[in-house]
């Protein structure tokens, strides 16, 4: 067998060209250029000299994914690569990578194979310091909480009902629950704290959805991040604090330019969680591409269930983003082990498997139809594949009355010829006219809102609310916060709440055991079964294997 080599490898042998080049060729004007290194720049959209946005969006979303990752990053870079080759104006926008994954299980988020952006060990580690900004945002109004609960707490803050934690972009399942404010009178007041993950703070999900300066104000001003002593929702603008979390993130707000391989310019800025947050790049990131390219293909985290679905019923209202076509990305190892095989066993040809399995696609690619938006399935193709189950997968699209290509990216690349296919029929789909609408509209009642996400999409055949959850829709009813999406944290695993219901399940209630209003990010977390919102290190996490070499070169990168 051969060995491949690994994402790092390749990356490392790749030609990069300077910034710059990549810029001029993107049409994006010396003014509106702030380098960081050779390779990297922030793009300030103020001093863009470009059009408003009109390019057309390609969402790369996917079926229920398997622990393995399915290659959603892969088949975007890879897409836009191939559909850059066919002679279309196209940029990438993307999630910036999370450091406590990548030295936990993960290794990298930056695609893979040959459909990697550059400069990977960078964009995977510390790239322009965003994460530190957000984090840095975070830490400093809990600061700045406590001190004035310290200094006589004039908003009459109960200790005991914060919402919001301190945040750190690592796994650090240590700092889950801590005790601050130990030491004595002049060391602060105790109260029970904790850490979350820097992408699950609500200030990352504003900072995704916010349109410009002004509206990042605004919304980090209507961060709730406790209740007073009376059960009254304590704002940031209360604290009056907007101010100097705006400041924090001022250069922070401008998205990331870098290239892919194949040298398609790339958007990578921001990254929410995509459980308890809406799990895409910047809005601003996703503007500005529109702004210099026909065809902008981004990506939206877990399964179609769950990234596609908030893409259009949270960040598509905030602007106009809707998808001219989404492509659902499909393995055949997947949707084998939808039909009941074991993780170890993927990588043997079994066709009854994957026609049993394929009930998963069938749902996610109905589901996008639910949009008005005409879906391509992108098999993204793995050595073990045998061309039997790669041909009747295709037969099974076109049956099913769906487009399909096989593409393989990840071993070709997007910038030769292994996305060609695909890259045609997703233009085809982006010229032919659609309808978009959302799935729900905003005034439904909340439960209604979530009745209508988990029947429409998830195929459950109802909803049951604990009796915490029933309680907080009376808060959020009297706060006058019914008007915002849902945001759904469900398992990316299965369709319900359940992790081990892999396929197409059916007969089965969705749980909702809380809700939690982002009023700043401006949607209601709806949590069905347990959410992790700090990570923990697994046995051997991926940062055994990490190193740098003699001549300063990273190792161990995926
Ligand atoms: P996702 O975005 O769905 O999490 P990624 O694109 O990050 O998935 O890919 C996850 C991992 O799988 C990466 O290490 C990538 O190199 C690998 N991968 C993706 N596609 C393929 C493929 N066709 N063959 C082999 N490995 C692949």
């Amino acid at each position: 067998e051969r060995i491949s080599p690994s994402d790092l490898d390749i990356a490392r042998r790749a030609h990069i060209r300077p910034i710059e080049e990549i810029a001029a060729a993107a049409g994006i004007n010396a003014e509106a250029l702030e380098l960081y290194g050779r390779f990297k720049a922030k793009v300030d959209p103020a001093r863009l000299d470009a059009p408003a946005p009109a390019g057309k969006v390609v969402l790369v979303s996917a079926m229920s994914p398997t622990p393995a990752g399915e290659g959603k990053s892969t088949t975007t870079v890879g897409l836009a690569d191939s559909l850059a080759r066919a002679g279309h104006k196209v940029m990438i926008a993307l999630r910036e990578p999370s450091l406590g994954p990548i030295l936990g299980m993960k290794g990298g988020a930056t695609g893979g194979g040959y459909s990697q952006v550059l400069p990977m060990d960078e964009i995977n580690l510390h790239f322009t310091g965003d994460f530190h900004a957000v984090t840095s945002a975070n830490n400093a109004l809990m600061a700045l909480v406590d001190n004035h609960i310290y200094q006589g707490n004039e908003l009459n803050i109960d200790p005991r009902r914060m919402t919001f934690k301190r945040v750190l972009d690592m796994n650090d399942r240590s700092l889950r629950e801590v005790i601050i404010g130990l030491g004595g009178p002049t060391q602060g007041v105790p109260r029970q704290d904790g850490f979350d993950i820097t992408v699950a703070s609500e200030i990352m999900a504003v900072f995704c959805l916010a349109t410009g300066l002004a509206d990042l104000r605004d919304r980090l001003g209507k961060i709730t991040f406790g209740y007073t002593y009376g059960r009254e929702p304590v704002t940031v603008a209360d604290l009056g604090v907007q101010g100097a979390l705006t400041l924090l993130l001022k250069e922070a707000i401008k998205p990331n330019l870098v290239q892919s391989i194949a040298g398609t310019p790339a958007l990578v800025h921001g990254g929410p969680f995509a459980n308890i947050a809406h799990g895409c790049n910047s809005l601003i990131a996703t503007q500005t591409a529109r702004r210099l390219a026909d065809i902008v293909v981004t990506e939206a985290g877990f399964g179609a269930d769950l990234g596609a679905e908030k893409f259009m019923d949270i960040k598509a209202r905030v602007e106009d983003v809707a998808p001219s076509a989404v492509v659902v990305v499909a393995t055949v190892r997947a949707l084998k082990m939808h039909g009941g095989v074991a993780k170890e066993r993927l990588t043997e040809p079994d066709l009854p498997a994957l026609q049993a399995g394929v009930a998963n696609l069938r749902r996610h690619v109905h589901n996008v139809e639910k949009f008005g938006v005409t879906p391509v399935v992108a098999i993204n193709r793995f050595g073990t594949d045998t061309q039997e189950e790669l041909d009747w997968l295709l037969e099974w699209c076109a049956a099913e009355g769906v487009q399909a290509a096989v593409a393989d990216v990840w071993g070709r690349g997007g910038g030769g010829d292994g996305g060609d296919e695909l890259a045609a029929k997703v233009a085809a789909v982006v010229s032919a006219p659609n309808s978009f609408r959302h799935l729900y509209l905003l005034d439904l009642p909340v439960e209604e809102k979530i009745r209508t996400i988990a029947q429409e999409i998830y195929g459950a055949d109802g909803v049951d609310f604990s009796v915490p959850a029933l309680k907080r829709l009376a808060d959020i009813e009297k706060n006058g916060w019914s008007g915002m999406p849902v945001c759904m944290a469900k398992t990316q695993y299965s369709f319900s709440d359940d992790a081990s219901r892999l396929g197409a399940p059916k007969g089965f209630t969705i749980h909702v055991r809380d809700l939690i209003p982002k009023t700043g990010a401006g949607f209601i977390v709806a949590l069905t079964g347990a959410v992790m919102t700090m990570p923990g290190l697994p046995a051997v996490p991926a940062a055994m294997r990490m190193d740098v070499d003699g001549e300063g070169n990273p190792v161990g990168l995926s």
